[in-house]
């Protein structure tokens, strides 16, 4: 095996890409780091017990997790994940992640870092009218609203988004949304104000542009 990795042929334009965390990024690590052994780790046993409590339908909200969030966020920890708001770069932002995922179902709702609200931050920083900002993504950032993302749906194999079969038809001033979407995650979160739904508003456009 070793002699196949040796063989192997030298990439200058891979070999070069520089995958160093900066020197923020260090501190921040520094910083996450103790907070996941010093408030985390210990905040995990009162979230096992209120499911434990509740039951496997229940979608409350465990106090631990907006206890926690208090403290990300006084520490600064707090929407790492967008460029614009932690002043990291998305590589940074990759290993802190992966520190978050130490302690999968607290660490990265209480550093606001959770899926989906992530990509549908994303998705909003990029695109949002300043009317929808207002409404849904300063409210996620501060981490008072949570989202979800409709995309799969029972009849259809949903992980090609071309099969999608709910449509998205303009009728005046309104959109009418015809379709079932499940497994929506988050959805039945009591704190959960919006749903990014994926359907087409052309069927009969080329494949990929529906
Ligand atoms: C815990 C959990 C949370 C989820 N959260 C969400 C959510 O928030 N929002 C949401 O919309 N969905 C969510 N889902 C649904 C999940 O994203 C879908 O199950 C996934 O996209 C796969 O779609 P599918 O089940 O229709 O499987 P399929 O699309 O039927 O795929 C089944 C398998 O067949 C393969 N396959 C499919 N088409 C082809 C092809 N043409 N050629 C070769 N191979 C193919 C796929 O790669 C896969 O291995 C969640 C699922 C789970 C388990």
């Amino acid at each position: 095996m070793q002699g196949q990795l040796k063989a192997m042929p030298v990439r200058p334009d891979v070999d070069s890409l520089d995958l160093r965390p900066s020197a923020r990024a260090l501190e921040v690590r520094e910083q996450l780091v103790d907070f996941m052994h010093t408030k985390v780790f210990p905040a995990e046993a009162a979230y096992e017990a209120h499911r434990a409590e509740k039951g496997l339908h229940d979608s409350s909200v465990p106090p631990v997790v907006e206890e926690l969030k208090a403290e990300a966020k006084s520490r600064g920890l707090w929407n790492l994940f967008l460029p614009s708001e932690s002043g990291l770069s998305q590589l940074d932002y990759a290993g802190l992640a992966e520190i978050t995922g130490w302690s999968l179902h607290l660490a990265p709702e209480a550093t606001n870092g959770q899926a989906p609200d992530t990509g549908n931050m994303e998705l909003l920083h990029m695109f949002a009218t300043r009317e929808q900002s207002e409404r849904w993504l300063t409210p996620l950032l501060n981490g008072e609203i949570r989202s979800a993302f409709a995309m799969t749906e029972p009849d259809v194999a949903s992980s090609d988004a071309t099969n999608i079969q709910t449509t998205i038809t303009r009728d005046g001033d309104d959109y009418v949304i015809s379709g079932r979407k499940w497994w929506t995650s988050g959805a039945a979160d009591p704190r959960c104000e919006l749903l990014i739904v994926m359907g087409k508003t052309d069927v009969d456009a080329e494949r990929h542009r529906q």
